[in-house]
């Protein structure tokens, strides 16, 4: 069965509506589906009914920011229930800061000769508040400064490039707290994109735990096959359920749907007890 628990729509940063991305992962094949976008769940509801009438298994879902020893680490809440009102909070605080935040960025890219980035990115961005470096991103690309959106985070908005600017984001275990009293299952996103020491992976991957993690990411399209294995291991290791995602964010950006191998069956999914 085809079940990816990970992706985006144009309520983060997702560059289709959360209808449309829904027909898109039916049309791959995804059997079951989450909808998760950053710090945001507005656009679950359109989500689900699309789903449904697609003949997909609807999984509510989010995709938190969080602020961990300085990194940017992000935490998936699964099958969490939209109407929470702790959650609801939570998600509100990170929310905040993202426009100053980009006019931050903007003022950091004109001074590296890219002009007009601010607006670039406001235009691209379908809900303002949630403007993020994936819009700057996009800007990028269209006015030909960048090769592709991968060549954006290379040369730019990334540690010591310009156009980067520091935010402090959730604390990791506010936000498994937030997923856990929204009666969801807190996942740790992409693990191998953080770019972390062993010794800093394993302290990661301790207090995640200690804080209620139940699971981390294996199978996504921002790892590589090699990755697939070194933290399936780490899974064993620790004793984590796995999650598998595509981290669509839109056509021909990335990750597409349908398009990664399935989790290794020796590993413990994170949906075992879902009754699917
Ligand atoms: P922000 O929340 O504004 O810091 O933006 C983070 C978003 O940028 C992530 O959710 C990804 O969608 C995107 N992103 C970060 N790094 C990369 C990368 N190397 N390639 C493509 N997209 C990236
Ligand atoms: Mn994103
Ligand atoms: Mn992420
Ligand atoms: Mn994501």
């Amino acid at each position: 069965m085809n079940i990816d628990l990970h992706c985006h729509s144009n309520v983060s940063d997702g560059a289709l509506a959360p209808a449309a991305v829904a027909r898109r992962a039916a049309r791959a094949g995804v059997a079951v589906w989450a909808l998760t976008d950053h710090d945001q769940l507005d656009g679950l509801a359109e989500a689900r009914a699309a789903a449904l009438e697609q003949g997909m298994q609807f999984v509510d879902g989010v995709e938190i920011s969080v602020t961990w020893r300085g990194s940017t680490v992000h935490v998936l809440g699964l099958r969490i229930d939209p109407g929470n009102a702790s959650l609801a909070a939570g998600l509100a605080s990170v929310r905040g800061g993202r426009v100053e935040r980009a006019r931050a960025m903007a003022r950091d890219l004109s001074k590296a000769g890219i002009e007009g980035a601010f607006e670039g990115a406001m235009e691209r961005a379908e809900n303002p508040a949630m403007v993020s470096r994936t819009h700057f991103a996009r800007y990028l690309a269209d006015v030909g400064a960048v090769a592709d959106m991968s060549d954006a985070f290379r040369r730019f908005l990334v540690p010591g490039k310009p156009g980067y600017v520091p935010h402090e984001w959730a604390v990791l275990a506010d936000a498994v707290q937030w997923i856990r009293a929204a009666g969801g299952q807190a996942v740790l996103a992409h693990p191998g994109r953080y770019g972390l020491s062993a010794g800093a992976m394993d302290a990661l991957l301790l207090e995640f735990q200690a804080a209620g993690g139940e699971a981390i990411e294996v199978v996504t399209g921002s790892h590589s096959p090699e990755q697939f294995r070194h933290f399936a291991a780490l899974a064993v290791h620790y004793d984590f359920s796995v999650s598998r995602g595509s981290d669509f964010h839109g056509p021909d950006e990335g990750a597409e749907f349908g398009t990664l191998p399935p989790l290794d069956p020796a590993l413990r999914p994170v949906w075992r007890e879902w009754g699917l």
